[in-house]
């Protein structure tokens, strides 16, 4: 499971968005604002970063 960061186009606003690496480019992602389909994948990052606070 990836996370991927987007921003939609209709309230410019940025979400992230986890799904398959294989569904990338299939998924339809929704703004969760708005519920607008016009957004942009910005950058994708692996979940496997896990910060840690000492
Ligand atoms: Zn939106």
């Amino acid at each position: 499971m990836s996370q991927y960061i987007y921003h939609c186009q209709d309230c410019n606003k940025e979400f992230t968005h986890q799904h398959h690496m294989a569904d990338a480019g299939k998924v339809e992602v929704a703004c969760p604002h708005c519920g607008s389909k016009l957004v942009h994948q910005l950058v994708a990052a692996f979940s496997a970063v896990t910060p840690k606070k000492s």
